[in-house]
């Protein structure tokens, strides 16, 4: 009789993940970890130990796609002589793409994270040939999902924590409603649950993920058995009061959240930032352009005079509030005057700091179906230098009004440059640098800042403040 292929392995299974992509995904790979040390995998930093190898992948732009397909390139060698081990496994929103199937085992997409040790198991038991699966919509009909939760192994200060997943905003140019899927909330339980976890483990922030956080909403009921809340008759949550329950249950341990949405974000959303000092004064604002045009062929929902209000609100309701942004230049029909337009609301909103790309197209997408890509690529390549280059103008402008001043700061870790200094961040999400002196990882530190990149403060601890 024919040997079972899992037989012939010796046990236990090590495998090795990378991630790709942005805080959802950092997240997801660690509640991956999570899935797979709970069943008898184990992690591994070394390749060559590992009988499978899983990259945790992105879609969103081309040019993370493009840095996957090059990672799998030198990783082939691994694979030689057509060997069943080390496994490759294609997590994450470029599971669905066919690109890499002479090399790839399995695929398996953001929905369908529980099912991965079965999956595996299932893979190394066919010895005959390779299996593809796709469980992508598995549990996407969900109305609301139960939040899966990361172990974490190593001793961390700050984490994050999904409380939607997918998206229904549709933006025209944006692949994630076909990768993740329609928008789901976990319960306001199980997050606040979460947080006082993280919280009596030694984390001292959790950053809250979704995106589109603003669109949070749970009518679920039955929160009154749960948890006790002040008024005992609420029935639905919206992000506003989930903010508002989490900053006063849990008052020592800091939170932030990203992404907000201009179109969904309330009053009541800022006005709850002002009022808890552990809800962190920075808010990631995508804007995408500057152009009421381009935004109304994104299909984002708002028009730049709402934005600006909205910025306006923040600003008075929470003056020491940090903005950052997206910035998505050469979109289809992004003529000069539109890019003009982006450069103008920069310079009314004087952004602390920004993330910006060309647009390139992602199959799949309105955009790509539907719209040309007509921006010569070094047109795109001239306005994106200029956007940065105003960007980092602004980024400077901001820092240099922090000299001087004392900054409340959460050691992170240390710094990559000085191994004798701390690194940590402000309330405002700024990176701060300083010499280490008696402090500790985790501790809340008062820094006097002395100097500035266009990125990072600089600065030393304050012995009277922290007396
Ligand atoms: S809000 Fe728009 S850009 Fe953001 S994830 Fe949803 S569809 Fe994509």
């Amino acid at each position: 009789m024919k040997k079972n292929f899992l037989s012939t392995l010796k046990t236990p299974f090590f495998y090795y993940i990378e991630s790709y992509g942005c805080h959802m995904n950092t997240s997801d790979t660690e509640i991956i970890i999570s899935i797979l040390s709970k069943n008898g995998f184990l992690l591994t930093n070394n390749l060559k130990k590992a009988h499978i190898i899983l990259l945790n992948t992105c879609a969103i732009r081309k040019k993370a796609e493009l840095s996957i397909e090059k990672r799998l390139d030198n990783l082939r060698y691994l694979k030689s002589n057509n060997q069943k081990i080390p496994l490759f496994g294609i997590l994450g929103c470029l599971s669905k793409s066919e690109k890499y199937s002479n090399l790839i085992d399995f695929s398996i997409g953001p929905n369908s994270y529980r099912k991965i040790p079965d999956i595996i198991r299932l893979v190394m038991m066919n010895d005959e040939k390779k299996i593809k699966i796709h469980f992508y919509y598995l549990i996407i009909k969900m109305k609301h999902m139960k939040i899966l939760v990361p172990i974490h192994n190593k001793k961390k200060i700050t984490t994050f924590l999904s409380i939607t997943r997918g998206c229904d905003n549709m933006c025209t140019f944006c692949i994630v409603p076909f990768t993740r899927g329609r928008e789901r909330s976990s319960s306001p339980y199980s997050i606040i649950k979460e947080c006082e976890n993280l919280y009596e483990k030694g984390y001292k922030e959790v950053t809250l993920l979704g995106q589109n956080v603003d669109s949070y909403l749970w009518f679920g009921g039955g929160l009154k058995k749960k948890i006790k809340i002040d008024n005992s008759n609420e029935k639905i949550i919206d992000f506003s009061r989930l903010l508002d329950l989490l900053a006063s249950k849990i008052p020592f341990m800091r939170i932030r959240f990203s992404t907000s949405n201009p179109h969904d974000m309330s009053d009541r959303v800022i006005e709850v930032i002002s009022k808890h000092s552990n809800i962190c004064k920075h808010i990631h604002l995508p804007v995408q352009s500057g152009s009421n045009k381009i935004l109304k062929l994104m299909n984002r929902k708002y028009t730049i005079e709402k934005y600006l209000s909205l910025i306006q609100k923040i600003r008075s309701i929470v003056p020491e509030c940090s903005i950052s942004h997206d910035i998505i230049t050469g979109f289809c029909n992004e003529e000069e005057e539109d890019h003009l337009e982006t450069i103008s609301l920069m310079n009314k909103v004087k952004y602390d700091y920004g993330y910006m790309f060309s647009y390139s197209p992602r199959p799949g997408t309105y955009a790509y179906k539907k719209l040309k890509d007509n921006v010569p690529e070094n047109v795109k390549k001239r306005r994106l230098k200029e956007i940065i280059d105003l960007q980092r103008i602004h980024s400077i402008f901001r820092m240099k009004k922090y000299l001087g001043t004392i900054q409340e700061v959460l050691i992170e870790g240390k710094s990559k440059k000085n191994n004798q200094d701390w690194y940590g961040r402000n309330t405002q999400n700024i990176v701060v640098v300083f010499p280490k002196k008696l402090s500790k990882i985790g501790e809340t530190v008062f820094v006097k800042i002395t100097n500035c990149t266009s990125a990072t403060l600089i600065g030393k601890i304050d012995d009277n403040e922290n007396k």
